[in-house]
């Protein structure tokens, strides 16, 4: 008997909605399940005040349509969550991807059949399906984190996950707040909060390395000139290592002189952007003394920026280098905390003991709040996957496979789970995401084709694929100062229990030399997968 379907999505953000389009094409019979009630990922659950692109809009814009690319007209240089919430939604319409994506359906389990080559998937309310190939778009920030906090069940005032954030309005109008988190989500979402509260208390376990957005409108004259030149933006990014529009400037920092070097950080720092990340000297990433001297003129930015010099002082991060974790894109953030009614509490010093009824109890103090709102982030990466009970040949459990760090071939293929195929895995190169995912699934496309042409119905990865493959990620990894630090990016998570110490969870060798990889492997003829 034929599975129910070809194939099986999980997950209808950036990337499901892509793959879906894609394999549409090839003609075959595809369902999405999403366990939201509407498309966009990311761009659906994150609905706290603040949320936007720290990539700039029209880089972030798919580019596989001509007439998409036409007819959409972004409103600011880095889109909030409701503009690309839109965006995603109009690509669903345009596309007529809807009719094949069943929301309110997470999927609890899949399970690899050897005998009919397909796999059994199971919704969370007990449904089930069969597909040949099971694809998995489950987002690499989708699975968030609570902290480990006792007594959180009994605080009586709301409180909100970002990401689980209300469709309806919240209102801080004089209201006591506590935000506990200091990430990319908490760094939108303060100054947002700070404009009406009554008081807020924003609780810090580590600072990270912030550096201005510069947001703004988007003119029509500009948007012109945008659509005018999309073919030089994407050529752009796809050059870049992170498929950022900013490249890293080929110099050494201590090739410069210091009047040079400081005028070149001066301008990044007063340009829109990832700039003084993406587009700065490129040895910042592994030379300890470049890393030491842009980080040295972040935290003068600082110090300029806060009034209070103990509570800057609190704000730079001690513990890594500018650069070696995401950097957060701010807006007025750090001069949210010269606000007489803003208080910084930093965990190291008073550790927060636990959540009362009325507000947060740490070792230093008890403060009453009306409300709480934990931007504690997420399991990255591999929890999306964690959370689903997926075994291959023999019962095999995922999660147990990649116990101690992830193995993958090219970060879509996982060897002893046949006809699994991941768009944006681990292992895979991240960066500005819909450059990444297009080539991802462009790239996952063509081998089912290529498959589907043969007859062929059992593509696996090999074990000296995977150890080849896992051996180079490893070694593009030595010697970025990246890597030695914890983060989400090297797979740890204190708020989820095995996520205490560092692992390999990306390719870090850039998306130029990711590309060569997956081409030569398609190039090829796919030698190195098993195909049957
Ligand atoms: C707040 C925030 C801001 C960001 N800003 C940027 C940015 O500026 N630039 C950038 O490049 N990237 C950014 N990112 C990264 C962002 O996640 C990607 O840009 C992109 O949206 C990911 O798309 P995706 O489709 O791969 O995953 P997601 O958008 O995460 O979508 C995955 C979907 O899978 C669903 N899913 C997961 N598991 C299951 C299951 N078991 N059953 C059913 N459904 C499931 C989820 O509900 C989700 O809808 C940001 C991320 C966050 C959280």
């Amino acid at each position: 008997m034929s599975p129910d379907f070809d194939a099986i999505i999980i997950g209808a953000g950036v990337s499901g909605l892509y793959q879906l389009y894609r394999l549409r094409q090839l003609g075959m019979k595809v369902r999405v399940f999403e366990s939201g009630s509407g498309v966009g990922g990311t761009w659906y659950w994150n609905r706290y005040p603040g949320a936007r692109f720290d990539s700039e809009s029209y880089t972030y814009t798919y580019s596989f349509s001509r007439e998409l690319l036409e007819e959409w007209d972004w409103q600011e240089r880095f889109a909030s969550q409701p503009e690309t919430e839109r965006y995603l939604n109009h690509v669903a319409e345009k596309f007529d991807l809807r009719r094949a994506i069943q929301f309110d359906s997470r999927v609890a389990a899949a399970r690899y059949r050897e005998e009919t080559r397909s796999w059994d998937v199971a919704l969370d309310d007990g449904r089930r399906y069969t597909t040949r190939f099971l694809i998995t778009a489950v987002g690499c920030l989708s699975a968030p984190t609570m902290p480990r906090i006792a007594g959180m069940e009994s605080f009586r005032g709301p409180s909100f996950h970002t990401h689980y954030w209300p469709d309806e309005p919240v209102s801080f109008e004089g209201k006591r707040v506590a935000v506990i988190g200091t990430g990319a989500s908490a760094v939108q979402l303060i100054p947002e909060v700070a404009k009406t509260v009554g008081h807020l208390t924003v609780f810090q376990r580590t600072p990270n390395w912030c550096a201005p957005l510069h947001n703004g409108r988007i003119s029509d004259d500009e948007m012109r000139r945008i659509r005018g030149s999309y073919p030089e933006i994407f050529a752009r990014c796809n050059e870049s290592p992170g498929c950022f529009i900013h490249k890293p400037d080929r110099r050494n920092t201590l090739e410069v002189s210091p009047e040079e070097r400081e005028a070149f950080w001066e301008k990044l720092y007063a340009e829109p952007g990832f700039g003084i990340w993406q587009g700065n000297f490129r040895d910042i990433f592994t030379d300890r003394r470049a890393n030491a001297l842009v980080s040295d003129f972040i935290a003068r930015k600082i110090r300029q920026r806060v009034k209070d010099p103990a509570v800057a002082e609190k704000l730079i991060p001690k513990n890594h280098g500018f650069g070696t974790r995401r950097v957060p894109l701010e807006t007025s953030y750090y001069e949210v905390y010269n606000r007489p009614n803003v208080k910084l509490v930093d965990l190291n010093e008073t550790p927060i003991e636990r959540i009362t009824p009325t507000g947060i109890k740490t070792s230093g103090a008890e403060y009453e709040f009306d409300m709480i709102i934990y931007a504690t982030g997420f399991d990255a990466i591999t929890g999306s996957f964690d959370r689903i009970d997926i075994r291959g040949i023999d019962g095999v459990l995922l999660k147990g496979k990649w116990k101690d760090g992830p193995q993958t071939y090219l970060g879509v293929l996982v060897e002893g789970f046949p006809n699994m195929l991941m768009v944006m895995g681990p292992h895979a190169a991240l960066g500005n995401f819909p450059r990444a995912v297009e080539y991802n699934v462009d790239w996952v496309a063509a081998l089912i084709r290529f498959a589907r042409e043969r007859e062929v119905t059992r593509i696996e990865a090999t074990a000296a694929g995977v150890a080849r493959w896992t051996e180079h990620v490893i070694e593009t990894g030595d010697g970025l100062l990246f890597n030695e630090v914890d983060s989400w990016m090297t797979g740890v998570n204190r708020n989820v229990a095995g996520k205490e110490t560092r692992k390999i969870m990306r390719y870090s060798g850039g998306h130029p030399t990711f590309r060569e990889h997956c081409d030569a492997v398609a190039a090829d003829g796919y030698r190195e997968l098993a195909l049957a």
